[in-house]
């Protein structure tokens, strides 16, 4: 698909230069010279000022919220020749700390911080979605996922003792059995499943009333993505797929996923739906989606926007998914 890295988190060709990674020297430099930014986490929020709305911080190093928190880091690389360098605060207890709405579908809350301006808070990506800059978006996803991978992943899988982040920020090495673990990412698979006009929808019973979206799944092991895409549809509702092809792809990183955006062709069959996963699901034709993404559906709301479901789901509307 031609327009495939447009979706959301979709990368901005950010150069990892993971040759540096390794190279302590080089990476002392880069933090000490003028042009070095830092992107600052925490909890999985991520600095951004309110105006613009959403654009991530990028704080020099003198800043005194990195001067107050000295954290673990990471190198995310350079971008547009300059290095970019995330810090994590999450061991920083909030005096006043910002509440979540119980049972929200996105955490809304910002929190402030004594060291940020007025208008600068920590925001979950997931409110962002539809705000975030390209740039932006490739480098908090990429943080957000190998902090998350650090916290979730601080002893060794062999041996069990603690290990430590090496190669700045990018593994972790175990000091007894010198075993090398390196950050993880799930492969799940998001589909459009057609039937001549018709798509099939669902929705989970945790979404948003009246939310309906894409079936998906976890790719399991041994599985390629056509049959994951064949086995999750028809776990879900019942219906055999036949030809798959691939579309685009989303970093997803709550905390590590890869979705997988596909197209599969319905065989013909009745919909049984797995109601452990799914509360409703059923085909809709191409005008009645029309009506959904203009809001003019009563009943029906599509995906956020920013998701690939909601990427994917547009472009089949309007006939561009080549
Ligand atoms: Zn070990």
């Amino acid at each position: 698909m031609k327009d495939a890295e447009l979706v959301t988190f979709g990368g901005s060709g950010l150069d990892r230069a993971a040759h540096l990674r390794g190279d302590a020297a080089a990476l002392s430099a880069l933090k000490k010279s003028d042009a070095a930014c830092w992107l600052v986490l925490w909890r999985g929020k991520v600095a951004v000022s309110k105006e613009p709305q959403g654009q991530l911080l990028r704080l020099p190093a003198a800043h005194p919220l990195l001067q107050n928190h000295p954290g673990p880091e990471i190198f995310l690389g350079l971008q547009a020749g300059k290095p970019v360098f995330a810090r994590d605060i999450s061991s920083w207890e909030p005096e006043f700390e910002a509440t979540v709405e119980p049972q929200s579908f996105v955490d809304l809350s910002t929190q402030t911080h004594p060291d940020l301006a007025e208008n600068e808070t920590f925001s979950d990506l997931r409110a962002l979605l539809s705000l975030i800059r390209r740039d932006d978006g490739e480098l908090a996803v990429t943080a957000r996922s190998v902090f998350s991978w650090h916290r979730s992943h601080r002893f060794c899988a062999r041996c069990g003792q603690e290990s430590q982040p090496g190669m700045a920020g990018w593994q972790r090495d175990c000091p007894q059995c010198d075993a090398h673990h390196f950050p993880r990412t799930d492969p799940v698979v998001i589909m459009l499943i057609t039937r001549g006009n018709d798509l099939l929808i669902g929705r989970s019973p945790h979404w948003p009333e009246g939310m309906y979206s894409l079936l998906a799944g976890f790719v399991e092991p041994g599985e390629t993505l056509e049959a994951a895409v064949r086995r999750e549809v028809f776990e879900e509702s019942g219906i055999r797929v036949g030809a798959v092809s691939y579309l685009a792809s989303q970093p997803w990183p709550f905390p590590s996923s890869l979705m997988f955006g596909c197209i599969g062709e319905a065989k013909p069959g009745d919909i049984t739906l797995d109601e452990t996963e799914l509360e409703e699901a059923f085909w809709i034709s191409r005008e009645e989606m029309a009506g959904v993404f203009s809001g003019t559906n009563p009943r029906i709301s599509p995906p956020r926007s920013g998701s690939i479901a909601q990427f994917l789901m547009s472009k089949w509307l309007a006939d561009c998914l080549d």
